[in-house]
């Protein structure tokens, strides 16, 4: 599962391109794609957007023109829309109410549809994301206010998304009705601060106030934050489940819950329903820390640090003429040889997706003297693609849609390969009748009138004629 992207806000802070910065770096591991900042102050708007990591799109000089104490920012992971600095985020365009600027998290599934009958209108689109739909869809409301605009658009969207908008004087933030993708409000003294994740309030030194609810609207202007319900939450919320599993940080507060107490509670589970007989824990870093501490606290084992990872890998191009079989792993990770010799090892790590990274991994632990390999998934099988805002490929790419439990231990050479139940995992969450688990059980929570999520999103047609194969 790759990531998604993360949005920030800041509102009454003269430095507020600054600590939408600091904001954005603790909100990296959200999307590393591209990232961008959009700041106003009341009058003037100013923007910045490049391709790459926060610290290499913006340097003193660019944070210094960025003037104002209005910011939104945005880190992207891409999910709709080519790799392409025209789909870098914070989106701005200029309309009949001036300049409106957004960030998205999320996926809208009907975007495709929607786009296609505002260009058969004469609408012109300057990018490919998902995202301007919903900015072409706030131009064409007749509603005067701006929240009435802005209700008038996201109700005609369908999906996930939780967005934050800058428009002049003004920040608005909303989240939809099914609450897929977190967003979170906090305090900097006299400053509304509002992010993804609560890790972003850490860096700022402010504080965590609240979520932000499925089907709410918040608009922070001169006058403080105004809460506006442009729609009724669903009567079963779709809270994406895998960011307690992988994309959240466990530093952050999601969905109102603690991450690294729900991923604890995961390694735990998986302890209980998949015991090995080994010597020691190890996890694959980073993502898979927590629930391995948890699988190790569980299971008696102890957790030791088998493979170290290299943080400072960007994007490698170049194949080296030299290179060892999986470099490609190896220049991401490299094991402790005096943790793993002659030691039967529970390896464990958050998903498999494809398998390929995992069948170099074990090849490596094996070459550096693992006695035996038995990999625990904190996760159930993935089997389904994910259609709000995060990136899985398609479902005849997924091992385990199309491969067994037992096939799957072949293809990667371990000893023992075991997943959390879906059952497992449900018990670690509080009302986990409020969460999408789509991915593992193929219960999309948007299908409407028999109508699959891929044949609007991939069709943008609505047919129900496309099966998802
Ligand atoms: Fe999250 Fe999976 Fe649902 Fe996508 S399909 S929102 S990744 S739980």
């Amino acid at each position: 599962m790759k990531e998604e992207c993360a949005v920030l806000g800041v509102y009454g802070s003269e430095e507020a391109a600054q600590l939408a910065y600091l904001g954005l770096y603790a909100l990296q591991h959200r999307g590393q794609e591209s990232s961008g900042i959009i700041t106003s102050d009341g009058e003037q708007v100013h923007e910045h957007r490049g391709m790459g990591l926060v610290s290499k799109v913006f340097d003193e000089k660019t944070l210094a023109r960025l003037g104002g104490h209005l910011a939104i920012g945005h880190n992207r992971y891409s999910t709709t829309g080519m790799s392409h600095i025209v789909n870098a985020q914070p989106f701005l365009v200029d309309c009949k109410i001036g300049k409106i600027a957004v960030a998205h998290n999320g996926n809208l599934v009907n975007a495709a549809a929607l786009r296609r009958e505002m260009e058969e209108s004469g609408s012109i689109f300057r990018s490919t994301m998902d995202s301007e739909v919903i900015l072409h869809l706030i131009a064409r409301s007749e509603r005067r206010a701006i929240h009435a605009m802005i209700a008038d658009a996201l109700g005609r969207v369908q999906g996930a998304y939780s967005l934050i908008f800058l428009v002049k004087d003004r920040l608005v933030a909303a989240r939809d009705p099914r609450g897929f993708r977190p967003l979170c409000i906090g305090r900097l003294g006299d400053a509304t601060i509002l992010a993804s994740e609560s890790c972003a309030f850490d860096i700022l030194g402010a504080t965590y106030a609240r979520e932000i609810e499925p089907g709410e609207m918040v608009v922070v202007d001169e006058r403080g934050v105004e809460s506006v319900r442009f729609a009724e939450p669903a009567p079963r919320l779709s809270r994406c489940i895998f960011e307690f599993i992988y994309f959240s940080r466990p530093d952050s507060r999601v969905f109102g819950e603690n991450v690294d107490k729900i991923r604890r509670k995961l390694g735990r589970r998986l302890a209980e329903e998949a015991p090995a007989p080994a010597d020691i824990v190890i996890s694959v870093p980073d993502s898979s820390n927590t629930i391995a501490l948890g699988y190790a606290n569980a299971s008696g084992l102890p957790f030791e640090l088998g493979l170290i990872r290299n943080h400072y890998v960007g994007r490698t191009f170049i194949q080296p003429r030299q290179a060892a079989r999986d470099w490609d792993v190896r220049i991401k990770f490299n094991p402790v040889r005096g943790v793993l010799k002659d030691r039967s090892i529970v390896v464990v790590d958050d998903s498999i997706v494809r398998g390929s990274t995992m069948r170099k991994l074990v090849r490596m632990l094996y070459a550096a003297g693992a006695a035996q390999v038995h990999l625990r998934i904190g996760a159930p099988p993935v089997t389904h693609s994910c259609y709000y805002g995060i990136d899985t490929p398609n479902r005849s790419e997924l091992i385990a849609a199309t491969h067994s439990t037992a096939e799957i231990e072949s293809y990667l050479g371990v000893d023992s390969l075991r997943y959390l139940s879906v059952e497992g995992l449900r018990s670690c969450v509080d009302d986990p009748d409020n969460y999408c688990t789509a991915c593992f059980s193929g219960e999309y929570p948007t299908v409407r009138n028999g109508v699959h999520p891929k044949d609007i999103f991939e069709h943008g047609c609505g047919c129900g004629g496309c099966e998802e194969s």
